[in-house]
């Protein structure tokens, strides 16, 4: 009964879920629930293995960049900082987060589809290494706004590359229709390379793609390479410029289930490293820069949310509902995209699965569920739930629906416990009310 999807969870000799050597029903005790867990071991074990095999298979000419939406306080911007990875920030808020900790802005990839003007201000004046640009209305502003502040804004073209990685397969075609970036296959993305070129106070380093997320095939990653270095040779042929910077986005698939079958990150190193050096060589084109940018593979496996159970109501012949003191305040992913996840009882972790349930949160609204038709030990009043593999898309998208304070982050790390964030409290829910 140890066998867990995450390699730092057990059961001790109580019986009881353990994280990173700790247990689970002592720390729902301590700091109440509903209540975020971080191992911060884990974490800082994804980051090295995302840099060594950058370092192993691409002699480093590159940078691993975290997508901090996955997972975004200082606490982490800290740890990023520490084991020498970039990031990606997707607002003022976050870019806000990672100047608190003095993050190195050189290592600071800008995304999104909309980012206001305020933004791109922000965002150059903090001279961040990289702006992935979206549009062109938003490259003729940045343009604009550099020339302002006195500085060349360093960006790179968010590129749809014409592929669309699902779970399981990955087609060719139906990309275009995507808010995110420049079409290639029309010539939207080849004319606007060009305009970027002819801009005096735009630096253009580079093209960036992200073919999707939670993502278990190594192919739909080396096709999109593939397409990507066929757009960078067009450009050297026909602009004569040699675009030296390759994002090659995020998107590494995690276990949530047993049924996830992820593929060891070294693995898809190994191959993308060999397309583009292939296809370099081949083609005449010098070795651009890699830029990657995982953000769920980094911090979901790392983190679990413990619940204690409320009120159980069987109803025969239907169901029988479970439900705890969150929900879809602190873990919308259920309710967004009816996101499995696998249930503990952390108290009674030894013993078998002998029921099914839907678990449901606390919000006013019936699609305020954690799970259904899940697997889980007979559950009673009081006990601690644990929902595993949450460190990623939980604390991010919390919210304070129906007025109900967000839970604390905890991080483990040597076996010792850190507040990274503390709870809210009532005084936080009216502190912007007038
Ligand atoms: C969300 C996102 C990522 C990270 O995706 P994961 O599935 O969490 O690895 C990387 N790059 C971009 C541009 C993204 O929007």
């Amino acid at each position: 009964m140890s066998e867990f999807v995450s390699k730092n969870l057990a059961v001790n000799e109580k019986g009881h879920l353990t994280i990173a050597g700790l247990d689970t029903v002592d720390l729902a005790k301590e700091y109440g629930t509903p209540l975020y867990v971080m191992d911060e071991d884990l974490i800082r074990e994804h980051c090295r293995s995302f840099r060594e095999s950058m370092e192993k298979y691409y002699d480093g000419a590159g940078l691993v960049c975290y997508a901090s939406k996955a997972f975004s306080c200082k606490a982490m911007y800290r740890i990023a900082k520490e084991e020498g990875i970039g990031i990606d920030v997707v607002s003022a808020g976050e870019l806000y987060t990672a100047t608190c900790v003095d993050f190195p802005m050189d290592k600071v990839c800008y995304h999104g589809n909309n980012k206001t003007e305020f933004e791109l201000r922000m965002a150059i004046e903090h001279k961040v290494g990289r702006i992935i640009v979206d549009n062109i209305y938003e490259l003729e502003l940045l343009n604009k706004l550099a020339a302002e502040v006195g500085v060349k804004a360093r960006i790179m073209y968010r590129i749809k590359p014409g592929v669309d990685a699902h779970t399981h397969d990955f087609v060719k075609t139906g990309q275009i229709d995507s808010k995110f970036g420049f079409a290639l296959e029309t010539g939207e993305a080849f004319d606007a390379i060009k305009k970027a070129l002819s801009l005096e106070n735009i630096e253009f380093v580079g093209v960036h793609c992200h073919i999707g997320s939670q993502i278990f095939d190594i192919a739909p990653f080396v096709e999109a390479a593939n397409v990507m270095m066929g757009l960078i040779k067009q450009v050297k042929t026909e602009l004569n410029h040699e675009i030296t910077e390759l994002n090659l986005g995020g998107g590494f698939g995690i276990k949530y289930t047993e049924t996830d079958t992820p593929v060891p990150y070294a693995d898809y190193m190994d191959k993308v490293s060999e397309t583009v050096k292939a296809l370099c060589k081949e083609r005449g084109l010098k070795l651009p820069f890699i830029l990657i940018e995982p953000g769920r593979s980094i911090v979901a496996p790392a983190g679990i949310t413990l619940y204690t159970v409320g009120g159980i109501k069987e109803i025969p012949n239907i169901r029988t509902y479970v439900s705890v003191d969150g929900g879809l305040g602190d873990n919308p992913r259920y309710a967004l995209y009816k996101s499995e996840y696998d249930f503990v009882v952390a108290n009674k972790a030894d013993k078998a699965k002998d029921s099914v349930v839907t678990v449901a949160g606390r919000c006013c609204e019936s699609g305020d569920l954690l799970g259904e038709g899940v697997k889980l030990q007979t559950a009673e009043v009081g006990d601690t739930l644990a929902v595993l593999a949450t460190g990623a898309y939980n604390y991010s998208m919390s919210s304070n629906y129906n007025r109900v304070p967000k839970p604390p982050v905890l991080m483990i790390s040597k076996g010792e416990v850190k507040v990274a964030v503390k709870r809210e409290t009532l005084e936080d829910i009216v502190r912007n009310d007038m």
